[in-house]
């Protein structure tokens, strides 16, 4: 039997009426976190495909798969966590092999001091793969984006944390990854997070990592 194409689910953490955290831009103008990880997912998606027939990884976006022609400004159900596994799974499991869950956050905190990135796993099994994410999220993203951006070099604060969020994934035997992209609620992160060129990067970190993890021929 001939061995199945791969398939990766990215997943925006939010979507329609549950936007996340938000918080206002310079002009007053509000910013959700559901319009920075969906753009994110979509240039992740973006770059998969135009990487497919190379990396024999195939991406689908959770919420395109529960909202045929899904706009991420209008659904008005709060989108279920857990179908942003089974949902696709169930369309896809017999055509591919399903390898990852990544779902995309940003973060918000009380005090305006914490930053940068978290990383999130349900299983033991899956803290390497975590880490993998998060460091070459906080090298290529964190420090080197901000050096390239901003012109000053910034020492990432980074961390990792055991969840039981994604027991969607584990239950259905994919690796499971939640990354937070930053806090909306820290200036620094939220100038950065903003910008399209910086949601370019993270794409193209993003997808090099998976492609890296995934992508061997069959
Ligand atoms: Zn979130």
């Amino acid at each position: 039997m001939a061995d199945k194409k791969k398939m990766v689910i990215i997943d925006p953490g939010h979507g329609g009426i549950d936007p996340g955290c938000e918080t206002k831009d310079k002009n007053g103008k509000w910013v959700y976190e559901r319009d920075i990880v969906w753009a994110v997912a979509k240039k992740i998606k973006d770059k998969l495909d135009a990487a497919e027939a190379q990396s024999l990884v195939k991406a689908v976006i959770s919420l395109e798969e529960m909202y045929p022609g899904y706009d991420y400004t209008k659904v008005s159900k709060r989108p279920s966590l857990r179908n942003r596994v089974y949902v696709p799974w169930q369309k896809y499991h017999e055509e591919f092999d399903i390898k990852l869950s990544l779902s995309l956050h940003c973060d918000a905190a009380e005090s305006a001091a914490a930053q940068d990135a978290t990383i999130f796993y349900s299983e033991d099994s899956d803290l390497q793969l975590a880490e993998r994410f998060l460091n070459d999220y906080a090298e290529k993203v964190i420090v080197d984006g901000v050096q390239v951006f901003f012109g000053h070099r910034k020492p990432p604060v980074v961390e990792r944390e055991n969840l039981s969020v994604l027991n969607a994934a584990e239950f259905k035997g994919i690796d499971g990854v939640l990354l937070e992209l930053g806090f909306l609620t820290s200036s620094d992160d939220f100038q950065f997070l903003i910008r399209a060129d910086v949601q370019d990067l993270i794409a193209e970190v993003l997808n090099n990592t998976i492609i890296e993890l995934y992508g061997e021929k069959v």
